[in-house]
């Protein structure tokens, strides 16, 4: 474990900020649609990759790949202790004290879903309460409802002010004596909006609530450090933070993690079986039945030491510039309205344009090499919050450029001058 040890100490941050630098990272960047350079503003829904992601995942399949924990041979003992770094490589990434915190799961949505099956179904009854906000994701609503109707919760929604933020007023007049549970997002996909989630842990915790944090729009943006934050539960996606798909990470005190009954059973997660009893084994690895994701984990380890190797703090820096950047330029567009106005925001654009649907914005400015997501980004509550059905969001990333915002605010005037306004 010495190597899991040597690699919980940070790397230092990049000096300056180099965008270029960073865009010659990553090889789908550089490629022209319909025959126009690529600007990719999909960041939210899923980041690029960086090279040594593609090839870290390259060398273990081509030369270490193996089953994990079980062999007794060279190339299992490689990929076992290339996966079990990975793990310390991410405990550190997200400041948890023990790599052990950290289960490997498929994404934020399973994550949240184990937390809702395992921690809601074993600590709490019918009738506590389940607090949410009204601009989360589907994964953080639809695993508490489905709960709801297994064992009787109640949730209940914190609503958010018109420019999508959730006030701490809001937050504590939906808080109870029977508040026992308390899932929040850290930025919002719809919205862009970065919630102070601090405070509402802080206050939670005072009213006896655990908390679970959906880090899915801010493991890549903004530093996180769950043992500072003291929260319950965090959950991410390895895709949304420029490392592979089908791996997320879902982060819990030890204590709980320990207390609560697995969430899924078979191989890899049991001490021993009888077909009279089975006795699992000790976390993570009570969560992880059955085969891993194993590369993916690995390429997970790299992307999130690439990203500490430039430094969350000078990325979030970048990108709010950026942000300050494309927020006028693009409400100077006549018949725009962005939706999602919070003071503190993530560099995220979801809007709307008076006469044209936001699915034909983005068949639109496609035609102009940028991608950008129209739809509902799987929040329709929020959406109906806001009386639309779909915006278009552009969701930046470190490697986005102002350059590259001019061209989308070019691409959107083309899309108002084909619907004639
Ligand atoms: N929560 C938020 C805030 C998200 O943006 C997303 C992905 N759009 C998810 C949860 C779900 O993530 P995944 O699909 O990777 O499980």
């Amino acid at each position: 474990m010495n190597g899991a040890i040597e690699s919980l100490k940070r790397p230092a941050p990049q000096p300056t900020f180099d965008v270029e630098r960073i865009r010659a990272d990553f090889p789908a960047l550089h490629q022209e649609i319909r025959g126009k350079p690529l600007v990719y503003f999909d960041n939210g829904a899923s980041t690029q990759k960086p090279k040594v992601v593609l090839d870290t995942v390259q060398r273990y399949y081509a030369r270490d790949y193996s089953n994990v924990h079980r062999g007794a041979h060279t190339l299992s003992e490689r990929a076992t202790e290339a996966f079990e770094q990975a793990r310390a490589k991410i405990a550190r990434f997200i400041g948890a004290g023990d790599p052990d915190e950290i289960v490997f799961v498929r994404g934020t949505t399973e994550a949240i879903n184990l937390v809702a099956q395992s921690y809601g179904r074993s600590q709490l009854r019918e009738g506590d309460e389940v607090l949410i906000s009204e601009m989360e994701h589907h994964a953080n609503i639809v695993p508490w409802q489905m709960l709801r109707d297994q064992i009787g919760i109640v949730l209940k929604v914190a609503p958010v002010n018109d420019a999508g933020e959730l006030t701490l007023d809001a937050f504590q007049a939906q808080l109870s004596e029977r508040t026992r549970f308390v899932a929040l997002t850290h930025v919002s996909n719809a919205l862009g909006t970065i919630v102070p989630v601090q405070h509402f842990i802080d206050m939670a915790h005072d009213a006896g609530a655990r908390v679970l944090i959906d880090g899915a729009q801010a493991a890549a943006h903004v530093n996180v450090d769950v043992k500072a934050l003291d929260c319950d539960f965090y959950a991410f996606s390895g895709h949304k933070v420029f490392g592979p798909t089908g791996i997320g990470v879902l982060y819990g005190k030890a204590d709980l993690l320990r207390a609560m009954p697995p969430y899924q059973g078979g191989g890899e997660m049991i001490r021993e079986v009888t077909f009279a009893k089975t006795t699992y084994a000790d976390i993570p690895h009570k969560f992880e039945a059955g085969t891993p994701h194993i590369v993916g984990a690995i390429g997970l380890g790299a992307a999130v030491e690439y990203v500490d190797g430039i430094g969350r703090d000078a990325i979030a820096e970048y990108e709010h510039d950026l942000l300050n950047y494309a927020t006028p330029a693009l409400q100077s567009i006549p018949g725009l309205r962005l939706i999602g106005t919070a003071e503190h925001k993530a560099a995220l654009l979801s809007f709307v344009m008076d006469g044209i649907h936001a699915h034909d914005i983005g068949t639109i400015v496609d035609h102009e090499g940028v991608a950008v997501r129209a739809g509902h980004h799987c929040a329709m509550p929020i959406m109906t919050r806001y009386g639309v059905i779909a915006t278009a969001r552009a969701s930046l990333a470190m490697y986005n450029t102002k350059q590259e915002v001019d061209l989308l605010v070019n691409a959107l005037y083309k899309a108002k001058e084909l619907f004639g306004r």
